[in-house]
């Protein structure tokens, strides 16, 4: 950058220009324009690099041709001006309620701004500080004013006694206040970088960048920073929305394509073939003997039911890959009640068949226990070959492990896997400690995957390198379990590429049949809250029963229990009173936990009044209605994970939201969960009201790199990025034919990541 700077860029062959990277080596203090008094703001507000600098990126753009005369507002308006402050008045209260009065102008008028208990404002927005003001215009003694609206400083006082620039069309960057620092000297700071960088280099190659219509890097920063005119501003900005995209689609294509690489698979003893004559149901009698058929065979011939479409896709997609020549790395997503146990089952019998063990690792022990009922229900009188016994064949055995397991039946379980005498085992991260090992692992399942953190993910996994079977076999033996992960909380398609991109999706998209949609009621009146209570009466009459969530409440666990309980009590004594309440709560014991949830499903309980531990996996088909109280306060996905409780069986079932009727995100939150059942059309309008910072929190590394692309408006371009990064890495899983790409792509990740991918 400047002459004699201490810090030498890197050579690479770039076609002229700069790279990030270089610009990432230049501290602002370089910049002649900053002051080193503002030097401190910036970074304060984690600015402290040129290519941090150009990288803030105006929020909007002000057309200077096309603003809004103060002359033509009308009272009663909602409106935008750029005016300059001509006097600044800031009354001693009499009340402790503080005022600052401007009187603002813009060449064709002049109006009143006033704010209370913002004291700073008047040294903020001294005389001849240009700034928008955003508000509601009304009135005041005959005079239009707009109050307490909202500012963007455009040009602070000091700059506008030396005006340097002249522009058509004003950048306005996200400028803050509070650190002292104005749009317009962020502006000026970020027009010295770009007159010193001058040409960016372009990583992108030129046919990409031509069948995709983006226009180059260098066209694009300055579009966005200092456009000639509002035209230039779109394309700019898809350029560099392609290219925050791009980086982290390429960054989670090559660490699947290094899982890949370093893999060593189990070639599973399935094949689609099989599975689909299953399937077709030929020749399903005898179904339980061993025969020839395989247990695949055998289990699914056995099944109560026919599967679903879903399912029957969902499971062709895993046999396929479970036999093919690289590990399983999938996510399943289907909505609750789709039916993913039984996938997962047919999986971990896939592996079963061959001569290895499976593990299904949930949540908490509740769902554990639930678990296992539901899988040893399901293998039942499954038969596995074994020469060893008399007979030649044993049963197939699941076991279960939680931190519940009593010491001598965990010493126990640990011997059985240990010798391949337990089959699949199904457990909470009990599974990760070090004393459990397995003969050969074959196949891991993980449900309800948003709640254990990538690193759990692996560590499961990791059990099947460390193996009995591997290690008698020497240090290059040993193999990776394929991975299947289930989730229930539907997320949009776009959010998923981001957040799981390293995995495969699949989706089971119906539900089984003769489920009737759960009728669900946003209960706004007294009258509709009554309607509730007496469907619960109704339905319990029936021989049904009723789930009640109780409200969220802050405060520690004590205080939930407390809260719930009271509540119990007084359903119990008004609402609800002749019926058997009972209560489930995350403080009871387990012991407790249990024979609630039994004498729920025995109906010895009619009514569970329980805080949202229920919202996973609780599968009691009599549930027919459910009442949420204080509807208002729970999430989307919530709200739809715990409406999942009821409507399991073929009887009709019914969800009162209980709130008041309210508008803004919760009123759209409910009326949506009104509107439709269908998971992922949820996750889309809970994708809308929270954007996507939320959802993706910071869970993954990169997102917060994404500063002008935005899921729900750039999926068209996600989409690309992704084909693109795919095209580009299918022959060169290093990007060595791309040297400035890949020093992007290396620059925005961690050292741990860097060191993985591009371990050579
Ligand atoms: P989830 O996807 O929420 O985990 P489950 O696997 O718990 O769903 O399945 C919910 C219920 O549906 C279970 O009682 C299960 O036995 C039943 N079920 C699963 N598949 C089918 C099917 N194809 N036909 C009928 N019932 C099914
Ligand atoms: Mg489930």
């Amino acid at each position: 950058m400047s002459e004699g700077s201490p810090v030498t860029t890197p050579r690479l062959p770039a076609g002229g220009g700069r790279t990030l990277r270089s610009l990432d080596q230049h501290s602002v203090d370089e910049l002649d324009s900053l002051p080193a008094r503002k030097a401190g703001g910036l970074r304060e507000w984690g600015i402290e690099t040129v290519l941090d600098l150009v990288t803030t990126f105006p929020r909007k753009h002000l057309d200077r041709t096309r603003q809004m005369d103060v002359a033509d507002l009308a009272v009663g308006e909602e409106a935008v001006v750029l005016a300059e402050v001509r006097s600044v008045h800031a009354p001693p209260s009499r009340n402790r309620r503080s005022r600052v009065e401007l009187v603002v102008e813009d060449g064709t008028g002049r109006l009143r701004v006033v704010f209370f208990n913002q004291p700073w404002r008047a040294k903020q927005l001294g005389r001849g500080t240009q700034a928008l003001f955003f508000g509601k215009v009304t009135e005041f003694r005959g005079q239009r004013q707009i109050a307490m609206p909202a500012v963007d400083v455009v040009v602070g006082t000091e700059e506008t006694a030396r005006r340097r620039r002249t522009l058509r069309v004003v950048p306005i960057y996200p400028a803050s206040g509070k650190a002292g620092l104005t749009s317009w000297e962020i502006g000026g700071w970020v027009e010295e970088a770009l007159n010193r960088a001058k040409g960016f280099a372009d990583p992108l190659p030129d046919d990409v960048r031509s069948s995709l219509d983006l226009i180059d890097r260098t066209t694009a920063m300055w579009g966005i920073h200092l456009p000639e005119s509002m035209e230039e501003v779109s394309p700019a900005r898809r350029r560099l929305i392609f290219d925050e995209l791009f980086r982290l689609q390429l960054a989670l294509v090559l660490r699947r394509r290094a899982l890949e690489e370093d893999a060593r698979a189990i070639r599973h003893a399935v094949t689609v073939r099989e599975v689909s004559a299953a399937l077709r149901r030929e020749g399903s009698q005898g179904a339980l003997a061993t025969g020839d058929r395989t247990l695949v065979q055998r289990f699914l011939a056995g099944l109560p039911f026919e599967l679903t479409d879903g399912q029957r896709k969902a499971l062709a997609s895993i046999v396929a890959e479970l036999a093919g020549p690289l590990p399983m790395h999938r996510l399943l997503q289907g909505d609750v009640g789709s039916g993913k146990t039984v996938v997962a089952v047919a999986t971990m019998l896939a592996g079963v068949q061959g001569g290895h063990q499976g593990a299904l690792m949930v949540p908490t022990a509740v769902l554990a226990e639930q678990h296992f009922m539901a899988v040893r229900n399901l293998v039942g009188r499954l038969k596995l070959a074994d020469p060893d016994r008399l007979g030649g064949e044993r049963p197939v055995t699941v076991a279960l492990l939680t931190n519940r397991t009593r010491a001598t039946e965990r010493a126990r379980l640990h011997r059985g896997l240990l010798a391949g005498e337990v089959d699949i085992v199904v457990g909470t991260h009990a599974l990760l400690t070090d004393d459990v090992r397995f003969h050969s692992l074959g196949v891991v399942v993980i449900d309800e995957q948003h709640r254990f953190g990538v690193e759990q993910r692996a560590a499961l996994r990791r059990k099947g390198r460390s193996s009995v079977v591997a290690e008698a076999e020497g240090p290059k033996a040993g193999a990776d379990p394929d991975l299947l992960v289930m989730t229930a909380t539907p997320i949009p398609r776009t959010a998923a590429m981001v957040l799981f991109g390293d995995l495969d999706l699949v989706k089971i998209d119906d539900l089984p049949p003769g489920r009737s949609p759960v009728a669900t009621v946003w209960a706004r009146t007294a009258l509709q809250e009554a309607e509730a209570w007496s469907r619960v009466r109704g339905e319990v009459a029936l021989g049904h029963r009723a789930f009640v969530v109780c409200p969220l409440v802050e405060g520690s666990d004590r205080v939930v229990a407390r809260s719930a309980t009271e509540e119990r009590d007084r359903l119990a004594a008004h609402e609800l009173s002749g019926l058997d309440v009972g209560l489930l709560h995350g403080q009871m014991s387990g012991a407790e936990k249990e024979s609630a949830m039994a004498d729920f499903r025995a109906g010895r309980i009619q009514v569970l009044v329980a805080t949202t531990v229920v919202e996973v996996g609780v599968d009691v088909p009599e549930a027919t209605v459910m009442v949420v109280q204080d509807a208002a306060r729970f999430g989307i996905a919530q709200l739809h994970q715990l409406r999942g409780r009821v409507g399991r069986s073929r009887d009709p079932s019914w969800c009162y939201l209980l709130a008041e009727e309210t508008a803004g995100d919760a009123g759209e939150r409910l009326a949506a969960m009104e509107a439709t059942t269908d998971g992922f059309e949820l996750a889309e309008v809970d994708l809308e009201l929270r954007g996507e910072g939320t959802i993706l929190g910071t869970r993954q590394k990169g997102v917060s790199d994404l500063k002008l692309a935005s899921l729900r408006r750039d999926r068209e371009l996600l989409l690309a990025a992704r084909r693109v990064a795919e095209t580009l890495t299918e022959d060169d899983p290093l990007l060595s034919r791309h040297p400035l790409l890949q020093d992007e792509v290396r620059l925005f990740l961690d050292e741990e990541e860097e060191a993985f991918l591009f371990k050579s």
